[in-house]
């Protein structure tokens, strides 16, 4: 057993963590608060090779695994800058498209999803349906020219910044009438695809969609892999990655919020020559904090080193239980680091209120806490499925 990161892996922290200083929680902030995206910062970071990590080096990615990817996405949040994109672009698209798609449509996709020129965003969540994904209504039908997609998708991300989307929707089988999932690449100008932008209590650059699918026509090779028969494997492909690198954002922020209020209590001094980091009602919930985000980080490891070890089930297990440890302690650390600033904690300058709705939406999206109760009582406890 080892914790150590490899040499590789060590550079990679560093010159991504390098990257996000330069840029900062400011830059963040600023973009999410006049409407913008970070879009300077994802073409750095995609032509530093840092979107790309986790893609195979013959498409003009990195070569390594959902580990790099994790340590990306945990650096640049704790840098201050936790991009939801990461999670959906190169975690959920690249892998589901490396894993499941055609040759062509790897070729065609994974290029450009490792330098960043191109985006693509993942729809699963329906207004109806929510986190009963069995009940998914957007229907794709067959005809002689290629597919009709018809359907509605909301908390769609970064639908604005992206050039297809990635949906996932039910096929009906001629005959049996039985229905099974299928995921889609859908160009964002495709006719019949409208959208319109949904009002979040999250500031951040990064958007959430609601969209509208009318009789969207694709040709017959938008369906992911060579078969109807990929589909299933293809859903189940993207969320691993997704669970670990979405808890490796919420670790890197609880990060920055702890640094940041650590720094502060430090330095405050409201009695006399002590500062009110000396004082344990200050220090203590902190360290508890520090104490959560720090296993949190562990179980990310565990699980990213399962899952580019090809072993998916423990993966999943060990990837949920990071999902829902980082999204708690992310909370956590953002709430205390606001709490032991003070007033200053509510402030835009010091960075840590800025974060509270995307660390709250952490322990929705993209499952919730519940659901993974859910699956860990079913499949580590053994219970009754309870739904
Ligand atoms: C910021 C943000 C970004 C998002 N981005 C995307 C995206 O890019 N693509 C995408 O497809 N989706 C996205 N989502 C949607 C997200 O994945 C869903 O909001 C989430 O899966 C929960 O679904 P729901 O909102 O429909 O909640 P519901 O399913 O309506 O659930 C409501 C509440 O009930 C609980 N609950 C439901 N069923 C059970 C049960 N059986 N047992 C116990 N508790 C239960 C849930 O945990 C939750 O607390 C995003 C959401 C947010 C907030």
């Amino acid at each position: 057993m080892t914790f150590d990161l490899t040499p590789e892996q060590d550079q990679l922290r560093d010159a991504v963590r390098a990257l996000g200083r330069r840029y900062g929680h400011g830059y963040f902030v600023e973009k999410a608060k006049a409407d913008e995206h970070t879009t300077e910062l994802w073409a750095e970071a995609g032509r530093l090779g840092y979107l790309g990590v986790n893609i195979p080096t013959e498409y003009g990615g990195g070569g390594g695994g959902i580990t790099e990817l994790a340590i990306v996405c945990e650096e640049l949040a704790a840098a201050g800058c936790p991009l939801l994109l990461l999670v959906v672009s190169p975690a959920i698209a690249a892998t589901v498209i490396n894993r499941h798609g055609t040759e062509d449509q790897r070729k065609r996709h994974l290029p450009g999803l490792a330098d960043g020129s191109q985006k693509i965003v993942f729809a699963i969540t329906e207004p109806e349906a929510g986190s009963n994904f069995h009940r998914l209504g957007t229907v794709a039908r067959r005809d002689a020219d290629g597919w009709l997609l018809s359907g509605r998708k909301c908390y769609i991300s970064g639908v604005d910044e992206a050039d297809h989307v990635l949906v996932v929707a039910r096929t009906e089988e001629a005959g049996t009438g039985k229905l099974k999932p299928a995921l889609f690449l859908v160009p964002t100008d495709a006719a019949g695809l409208t959208r319109s932008k949904l009002d979040m209590e999250i500031l951040s650059p990064e958007n959430q969609f609601l969209l509208y699918l009318d009789d969207v026509r694709l040709p017959a090779d938008a369906l992911v892999g060579e078969s109807l028969d990929a589909g299933l494997p293809a859903l189940f492909a993207g969320l691993n990655p997704e669970r670990i690198t979405v808890a490796a954002m919420g670790a890197g922020t609880g990060r920055y919020a702890i640094e940041r209020a650590s720094e502060y209590t430090a330095a405050r001094k409201v009695w006399g020559g002590r500062s009110i980091g000396s004082h344990q009602g200050v220090s203590h919930p902190l360290a508890h904090a520090a104490v959560q985000v720090e296993l949190a980080r562990l179980m990310i490891q565990k699980a990213a080193t399962l899952y580019d070890a090809g072993r998916d089930l423990e993966a999943g297990v060990a990837g949920n239980m990071a999902k829902y440890a980082a999204g708690e302690a992310a909370a956590l650390a953002v709430d205390t680091a606001v709490q032991v600033l003070g007033g200053a904690g509510m402030t835009t300058e010091y960075g840590v209120a800025t974060l509270l709705g995307a660390v709250r939406a952490g322990r929705i999206a993209p499952v919730s806490r519940e659901m993974i109760l859910n699956f860990v009582a079913q499949h580590v406890l053994g219970q009754e499925k309870s739904y």
